[in-house]
């Protein structure tokens, strides 16, 4: 990772400079908050250590020109001020993480680990799919079906069908399976839900399986 050190204090400075760069991470190390501005504008960082208390002004105002204009970078403060106010405060501006010093260096790495995972979108649960077949396309992401190109309007519960369908195409589900996507008040009304679909998107889609549900049938290449 490439990690951004705001840091008046040179023991302390120093020490983490240290310990990140054994971990194996790119620092840049700061210690005016005049620099971090100017930094920020040519530099790209995976995250931030912060702290508040900067002879040439107040690392909360940083936060907060941060967060304006970098929505994403993840920022752990590291301060002396422990109050819960101080704390409060720097939530509210948009902090990550908030560590008193003295703090144990392990536990330090350990939070700086959790915010940039939490932040990267590689990170967690993966991109939405986008499931094709056909002319229709479902992007599951941005709730949007598009048939050549252009936009379809479903209801939620048509949506919800299609989406099953095309999850698992070349598979029939039941009509059991596709009554319990729906709201209980509509549990007989699957044929509807699909009649409507089928005007939507297109009649050759869905195939009816006889006596047992319907199915999406994978593209043939
Ligand atoms: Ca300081």
């Amino acid at each position: 990772m490439k990690i951004f050190l705001v840091e008046d204090d040179m023991a302390v400075g120093r020490a983490l400079l240290s310990v990140l760069q054994d971990e194996g991470h790119v620092v840049v190390w700061v210690r005016l908050a005049a620099q971090v501005w100017e930094r920020i504008q040519v530099d790209t960082f995976d995250a931030v250590l912060l702290d508040l208390g900067l002879p040439d002004g107040d690392g909360t105002v940083l936060l907060r020109q941060l967060r304006t204009e970098n929505s994403d970078l993840p920022v752990v403060v590291i301060t002396a001020r422990d109050s819960l106010e101080d704390r409060l405060r720097s939530f509210s501006l948009g902090a990550d993480d908030y560590l008193i010093k003295p703090f144990e260096i392990p536990e330090l790495l350990a939070r700086l680990r959790a915010v940039v995972r939490r932040s990267s979108p590689a990170a967690g649960s993966e991109a939405p799919p986008v499931w094709k077949q056909g002319d229709c396309t479902l992007d599951e992401g941005r709730l949007l079906v598009t048939r050549c190109g252009v936009p379809v309007t479903l209801s939620k519960t048509e949506f919800a069908l299609l989406c099953a369908l095309m999850r698992q195409s070349d598979r029939v589900h039941t009509r059991a399976q596709l009554e319990a996507l729906l709201p209980q008040s509509e549990a007989q009304t699957l044929d509807v839900h699909i009649s409507n679909l089928r005007r939507k998107i297109g009649d050759g889609l869905i195939r009816t399986v006889r006596g047992v549900g319907y199915m999406v049938l994978c593209e043939s290449t």
